[in-house]
């Protein structure tokens, strides 16, 4: 079987069909292009075809983009030269979209050769767009669901297949920018707005439409194959050229800290592409392809963004049991959480009934559904309809009866065990025997509040972060008695509504808040020790953090840490280690500046919320001292922080994992993807270094650096984390 098929019709149009089997959307893999290769050879060596089409099996996309294991194999190709196998792999590709484009072309007079048309019936995705780029014409279907973009910058790489050089020879590179730089995907009407595709027609008339170009004997040679091509905005030395250039390379080192080696390597290929003839560039494409790929950050984030998100997404971690795809979900306290979490359980389909304890708090609930809702019809991303039937599916209520046919309850009111426990009684006197209760709590033990429960192994932890709508990452975690069936009901919920489930067992603040817990304090910490707050801030987003720890804190409230405080020192008694920060913490709730929602926190706001600096009155108590610490000990400090609770939480058998301890940590709280996540981030400085350093900073700043043993034994016998613990092995 092949992915690839040829039919030539009675008009001598050749109808190539990608159709990869076994799989919903197309995906390239190593046969296929040798196979298109081969079908394009074939239709443009016979006399009887004038021209080609190439389309989609698929009734609704053309392609999802390449199998990246195809990059593994290119590397693995060459021996102990990686670099090169890829770099010739990559030229291989460029050959097979380059004959596409010549289509049999003389290559001095550009005369002979014979129109090829991409037709998409929709989602067309990184090599699923590079193809068609290096057709003639490109026609899609208007099918609004449908993405057209080059996405790979959102994974660590860029699009290398031809489509940086294509698409900036297109558009040039202001009109090319967004959608290289940020991975912007368009549905097909925003994509022929912005020049990536031709025509949009309707689904019905895609291959009679694409039919009628090929057979109007079309001029196809490329802009960039005539001569005397100029680049659309000006190449690099013309004036308005250079302008683009230093902008974007601004942009880029603005928005990426300079921790992102793609997007600075696809700058380059652009910018250096530009200056040289067409083949020339695609040459210098592939050598800062190979770079990238070549780079560790970016096999990392491949792995962590790609590879593993959609392993976890496809319920790698699921127990066995029958599908437990929810009907009807309920959801109590109509909160900020609740009120997010049935709006993405609506807008997947799911009927929810929302309960609070008053009736205007549970239409308050149900009103953010709305709202929402009304930014998307703003935005044209929604109607009127959409909206109508989203908003049918949530029954704002006050009565607990309606909660009978729930099979699925997400509990999210106040963070007390006993308003809790009360919640759990009595939703569980009106729900049937097979009704999952799940909590939202973010820091209180699950196999505590399961005891409220008439069944502890149908209760479990289902903790969205916030916004929910915007937040892709949902911890789901097993309390003690947790059973199978509760996970899969989890981890089916989080399936239904699209977001990006890690599992995990009980302990305090589970995983995320665990390790994000102690960023914020070293960043506390630091202040109290007189280190310019400026200097902490940057530290952190130069190393790729999406915000320093006094953002942070400002961000998620400083009485909700001094909560925190206060409950966690409660609980630990004498082995408490975070004294000093308190101290800072406490002093700032005294101040009354409890961050943004008071407009006053360790940074400063203007009227309107906005940030404009950080704030000059922390000075006067904790005073900048005259010897400040170097960049790399600021980063460091705040990343063991970080790295080393993930260690302990895969010690401790919290994480079971380490897929989710990265992808979770990446998603949960944006630490820095660059590296892939903790665990990536380890293997990428070894063991070695990290335990060596973690013994330094102990010396110098304290016994929550020490090492933990995993990692002083992995150090020892030159272990890494992915080849120890590859696909979930236990940490034991
Ligand atoms: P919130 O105060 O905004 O909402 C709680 C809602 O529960 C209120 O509308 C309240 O009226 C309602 N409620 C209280 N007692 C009730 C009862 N007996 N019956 C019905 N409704 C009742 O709080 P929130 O921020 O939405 O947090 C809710 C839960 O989610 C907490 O457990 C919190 O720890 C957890 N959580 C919060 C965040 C966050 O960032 N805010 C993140 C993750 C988890």
């Amino acid at each position: 079987m092949t992915d690839f098929t040829l039919k030539t019709d009675a008009d001598g149009v050749a109808i190539i069909t990608w159709d990869t089997v076994g799989k919903s959307m197309n995906v390239m893999n190593q046969q296929g292009f040798t196979d298109l290769d081969a079908l394009v050879g074939h239709a443009l060596a016979d006399d009887a075809v004038k021209g080609i089409i190439i389309t989609s099996g698929k009734p609704d996309s053309f392609a999802g983009g390449m199998d990246l294991n195809i990059i593994a194999r290119m590397k693995d190709s060459a021996g102990d030269d990686p670099a090169r196998g890829l770099f010739d792999g990559v030229m291989a590709m460029h050959g097979v979209l380059r004959r596409i484009e010549r289509a049999g072309m003389d290559p001095k007079t550009n005369k002979g050769g014979k129109p090829i048309a991409a037709a998409l019936p929709g989602t067309a995705l990184g090599i699923g767009l590079e193809i068609p780029l290096a057709c003639h014409r490109i026609f899609a279907a208007d099918n609004p669901k449908a993405k057209i973009g080059l996405p790979e910058i959102m994974v660590g790489i860029f699009p290398g297949a031809g489509g940086t050089t294509r698409l900036a020879r297109k558009l040039g590179a202001m009109g090319a920018s967004p959608l290289l730089l940020e991975g912007k995907l368009n549905d097909p009407q925003a994509a022929k707005r912005a020049g990536v595709i031709d025509e949009v027609v309707p689904a019905e008339d895609l291959i009679s439409a694409a039919k009628a170009w090929v057979l109007s004997n079309p001029a196809i040679v490329k802009p960039w194959d005539e001569k005397g091509y100029k680049m659309p905005g000006g190449a690099p030395y013309h004036p308005a050229g250079f302008m683009t250039f230093v902008g974007a390379s601004a942009m880029v080192n603005g928005k990426t800290m300079g921790v992102y080696p793609a997007a600075k390597a696809l700058l380059s290929a652009v910018y250096e592409g530009a200056l040289v003839p067409f083949d020339t560039a695609l040459k210098i494409e592939a050598r800062w392809f190979t770079n990238v790929l070549m780079n560790p950050s970016s096999s990392a984030m491949i792995r962590s963004l790609f590879i593993n998100k959609e392993a976890l997404e496809k319920g790698a971690n699921r127990p066995q049991a029958p599908d437990q795809k929810v009907r009807q979900v309920g959801v109590i306290g109509a909160g900020m959480m609740g009120a997010g979490i049935a709006l993405v359980s609506a807008l997947a389909g799911i009927k929810v009934v929302l309960i609070d304890a008053k009736q205007d708090a549970a239409e308050k609930g149900k009103s953010y559904t709305a709202a929402y809702m009304d930014k998307g019809i703003a935005r044209k991303k929604a109607t009127e309809d959409k909206k109508a039937a989203v908003l049918g599916l949530i029954h704002a209520t006050t009565d607990y009866a309606a909660l009978k046919d729930c099979d699925l309850i997400v509990e999210a009111v106040f963070e007390d065990v006993g308003v809790k426990a009360e919640v759990t009684k009595k939703v569980q006197a009106v729900t049937g025997a097979g009704c999952i209760f799940a909590t939202n709590t973010s820091t209180l033990p699950i196999t505590e509040l399961a005891k409220a429960s008439n069944d502890p192994t149908n209760f479990i932890g289902i903790h969205f972060f916030s916004p929910v709508d915007k937040m892709m990452l949902v911890e789901i975690i097993k309390g003690e008695a947790t059973g199978d069936v509760a996970v899969a009901k989890a981890l089916d919920f989080v399936r239904q509504i699209r977001k990006t489930p890690i599992v995990v067992n009980d302990a305090r603040f589970f995983y995320a808040n665990r390790c994000i817990i102690p960023y914020i304090n070293e960043g506390i910490r630091m202040v109290r020790e007189g280190v310019e707050p400026a200097l902490i801030e940057n530290a952190a987003k130069l190393v790729g953090m999406p915000l320093g720890p006094l953002q942070l804190v400002d961000e998620t409230s400083i009485d909700l840490g001094v909560k925190i405080a206060k409950a966690t020192r409660a609980a630990m008694g004498d082995a408490y280690p975070d004294g000093v920060v308190d101290e800072v913490l406490f002093w700032m709730a005294d101040q009354t500046r409890l961050g943004r929602k008071s407009n006053a926190g360790f940074y400063a706001y203007d009227d309107k919320g906005k940030r404009t600096g950080l704030w000059d009155g922390l000075a006067v108590q904790y005073p900048v001292a005259d010897q400040q610490p170097d960049l790399v000990t600021v980063q460091h400090r705040l990343l063991f922080a970080q790295v080393l609770e993930a260690v302990r939480a895969l010690e401790d058998g919290v994480l079971t994992d380490i897929r989710e301890g990265d992808v979770g940590a990446i998603l949960g709280w944006g630490f820095a993807p660059w590296s892939g996540g903790p665990f990536s981030w380890l293997d990428i400085i070894g063991a070695p270094y990290a335990a060596e350093r973690c013994d330094q900073l102990t010396a110098q700043f304290g016994d929550r650096f020490t090492t933990p043993d995993l990692l002083r034994d992995m150090a020892a016998k030159g272990h890494e984390f992915y080849k120890r613990f590859g696909t979930g092995a236990k940490a034991a």
